[in-house]
């Protein structure tokens, strides 16, 4: 029998961000990605949406297409099966510290895990600094609010192949 998927409706993006004032202050700048506690891991997900859009590789270089996950709500970039996720969506990435090293570019150029595993401070609009889930969108730098297509209507990803400079 197939399983009932929930989708979660009540998620608040604003309690998960005031949760992190239980985590040590800065954390991020004098821990390594695998020094890290799950907490600490988890809190530095900005909630772009960016890694939910569909990649293609061709001849080893990999291009970001602006068309999205089907399970992926465009207006807050939160997934609404994140707890089922890996059922539902094979082929859905965990972003863990392999991925991370191994697949960087699977990832935009502004996600905090590969930007702290690459030297870099978190920047000035990230949730963990700004303590408001909504900086991020507020930064344009989430996917809300740009043209976007539901990949259930895409024949061809290589007619949606995009070239953001935040990607
Ligand atoms: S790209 Fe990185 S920061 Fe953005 S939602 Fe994905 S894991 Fe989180
Ligand atoms: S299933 Fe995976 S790729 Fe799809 S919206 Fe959820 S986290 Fe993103």
């Amino acid at each position: 029998m197939e399983r009932k998927i929930e989708i979660e409706e009540d998620f608040n993006p604003q309690e998960r961000v005031d949760s992190f004032a239980a985590l040590e202050p800065e954390f991020w700048k004098h821990k390594k990605l695998e020094e890290m506690s799950q907490d600490e891991w988890e809190a530095l997900c900005d909630g772009c949406g960016k890694c939910c859009l569909n990649k293609l590789e061709i001849k080893n270089r990999v291009y970001f297409t602006n068309a999205h996950c089907r399970f992926l709500d465009c207006q807050s970039c939160l997934c609404k099966i994140y707890p089922h996720r890996f059922e539902v969506v094979p082929d859905c990435r965990n972003i863990d510290l392999a991925s991370v090293r191994e697949h960087p570019r699977w990832l935009p150029k502004t996600c905090a895990y590969l930007l702290l595993d690459n030297g870099y401070d978190l920047p000035a609009w990230h949730p963990l600094k700004t303590k408001n889930a909504d900086s991020v969108h507020q930064a344009k730098m989430s996917l809300k609010g740009r043209q976007l297509v539901n990949e259930t209507k895409v024949k061809d990803y290589e007619d949606y192949i995009v070239d953001w400079q935040d990607l």
